[in-house]
């Protein structure tokens, strides 16, 4: 029997048509470092319309893409609502990728035209002379001469416009695609988690729209919330934001290019700040800040935290001593990407033991998402809280396939197909479901250590070396040893001017931890490295241990 329903497509425009006109007094606010400008969602509709209206003057046609290469701005969501709802794809370029990366992601996608902030003008010119398919660059802002001219210089290049001049006496409203099908692509994120080259997903209207309405609930944004979108809009579609604050009449606060913890805490202080999202080193890094540089704080009541796990030790300081509750979150690019969201059961005792459990773990699955954990032998693991397995899930925003354009590697090939298993998704992820859903990760498939036969999660480690309180920050990865196969190297930073040595933190682990569990092998570092995205960089410091570049202590 067919239903009676309407067949309305879920689309984009749909959400920038009701964000900017039901919601039209809202705002987004960009920091510009000493204060903020603002703009109505109103505006913002309106700047949506002449961007749409410019791009098809500049031959913008069909599913083709549109790149940017921004800080998280007013401009950047402007363009992340206008080119998906004309019918185009978005492609936001992650800035920090290595730059034969960004050549090589840009090239994969086919960017025609990319908007560019004048702060990253000069880099991208770099790259520019390597990105033959791109006819037009549209600059955010001013820029010298000598940065034009450099911008100018490739014959491929049709022209480099201002965007204000652009936008400029185009009309305020445009007449949005309504026979879009809801599963075209509206946007693509690459992801750099895996070897070989960066691999691409290409959301669809229907994914997103669906993925914001959930995310919002999960979460818990609400109409008037003022959000800090720290998560930068390239980085695994900016976990939802920009769609579903126009989903939900929240306002939008961009730190542009000001992502360290004074301005963050200025952000938060001056612009009432209800809720924000970023990965945990930002919110490691402003934690250490406000020790000594009181900010007033309190009108922000959660922040969510992904990307990489959140140290229960973080988690507790910022409720204990801000009154911020940290919404611990897991998922993927290739997940648009919420999976699971950390909140304990109502049943719980807040602040019992039972409570921060729930809480450190990587969350309760979403509605909407699926999830099954896979054993070697391709058994199912029980949802009992401990039989571990490699996490696989499937639905509606979550990828059935890589994009691809045909010219592929053979190596790239295989290892886009070899993430698919009857349907779902391997997560390459590691760890166990609780009969009530709750993840917990154990690590990365290729993160756990084994040692002697016995397993040690890096991130167990991680966590406990980081509720030190003189340890700032710790990586912990897997070497070689003769012995065992392979060892614990515990790479930590210490708080700046703190007497403490890794014999006294490791003195204080002994108690904690079981004996084989304990690294020997220590390394003090001023900083953890970092990827693209801020998360912990492992692949560099097995680099350095192997090239012999970390000065390593053996303690035992
Ligand atoms: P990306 O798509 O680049 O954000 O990378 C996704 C991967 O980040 C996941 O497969 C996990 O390995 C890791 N990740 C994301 N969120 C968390 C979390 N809350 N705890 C631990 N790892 C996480």
């Amino acid at each position: 029997m067919d239903s009676t329903m309407q067949h309305t497509p879920l689309l984009i425009s749909s959400l920038l048509r009701f964000g900017t006109t039901v919601f039209a007094e809202q705002k987004v606010i960009t920091w510009t470092g000493e204060g903020a400008r603002e703009l109505t969602y109103a505006e913002v509709g309106q700047r949506a319309a002449q961007l749409a209206h410019a791009l098809r003057k500049l031959g913008i046609d069909g599913d083709q893409r549109v790149g940017t290469f921004m800080w998280n701005n007013a401009e950047h969501l402007i363009t992340y609502l206008a080119v998906p709802s004309m019918g185009a794809v978005l492609h936001a370029l992650n800035i920090r990728l290595f730059p034969p990366q960004i050549v090589y992601v840009a090239t994969h996608a086919d960017d025609r035209i990319v908007i560019v902030d004048n702060t990253l003008a000069k880099p991208f010119s770099g790259l520019l002379a390597h990105l033959p398919g791109v006819q037009h660059v549209i600059v955010n802002g001013s820029i010298d001469d000598e940065t034009r001219a450099a911008l100018e210089a490739p014959e491929h290049v049709v022209a480099v416009h201002d965007w204000d001049a652009l936008l400029e006496g185009e009309p305020t409203a445009y007449d949005w695609p309504e026979d879009l099908d809801e599963n075209s692509a509206s946007s693509m994120c690459y992801t750099s988690g895996t070897t070989g080259n960066p691999k691409g997903v290409a959301y669809s209207h229907r994914s997103n729209y669906l993925h914001a309405v959930t995310a919002a609930l999960a979460l818990g944004a609400k109409q008037g919330d003022r959000l800090l979108v720290v998560v930068p809009l390239f980085h695994a579609n900016a976990w939802g934001f920009p769609y579903l604050a126009m989903a939900v009449g929240a306002s939008l606060i961009m730190p542009d290019r000001f992502l360290q913890a004074a301005p963050l805490a200025a952000m938060i202080e001056r612009e009432k700040v209800t809720f924000g999202a970023g990965v945990p080193t930002i919110w490691n890094d402003l934690l250490s800040y406000l020790e000594t540089n009181p900010a007033d704080l309190s009108t922000c009541r959660g922040l969510v935290v992904g990307g990489a796990a959140a140290p229960p030790a973080m988690m507790k300081a910022f409720q204990e001593e801000h009154g911020i509750t940290i919404i611990h979150a897991w998922g993927m690019t290739e997940m648009s990407p919420i999976g699971t969201v950390a909140i304990p059961p109502t049943t719980v005792e807040p602040g019992s033991d039972e409570y921060w459990r729930y809480a450190a773990a990587q969350g309760r699955l979403v509605v909407g998402v699926e999830g099954r954990l896979v054993g070697p032998d391709d058994s199912i693991a029980p949802w009992d809280g401990e039989s571990v397995g490699e996490l696989e899930v499937r639905g509606p925003w979550i990828t059935r396939s890589y994009y691809a354009n045909g010219r592929e590697s053979d190596v790239d090939r295989m290892e886009m197909e070899s993430k698919f298993h009857d349907g779902w998704l391997r997560t390459g992820d590691v760890g166990t479901l609780s009969e009530d859903a709750f993840l917990v990760l154990t690590d990365r498939a290729k993160d756990v250590i084994k040692s002697g036969g016995e397993w040690i999660s890096s991130v167990d480690l991680e966590n406990a070396i980081m509720a030190h309180p003189d340890v700032r920050e710790a990586s912990v990865v897997g070497v070689p040893d003769d012995r065992w196969g392979e060892r614990p190297l515990a790479s930590v930073v210490l708080r700046a001017g703190s007497p403490t040595t890794v014999e006294d933190v490791r003195e204080w682990l002994a108690g904690r931890l079981p004996k084989w569990m304990l690294p020997e092998r220590w390394a003090v570092i001023d900083e953890v490295p970092k990827t693209s995205v801020g998360k912990f960089d492992k692949k560099v410091l097995r680099k350095r241990y192997a090239e012999g570049e970390l000065e390593v202590q053996t303690l035992a």
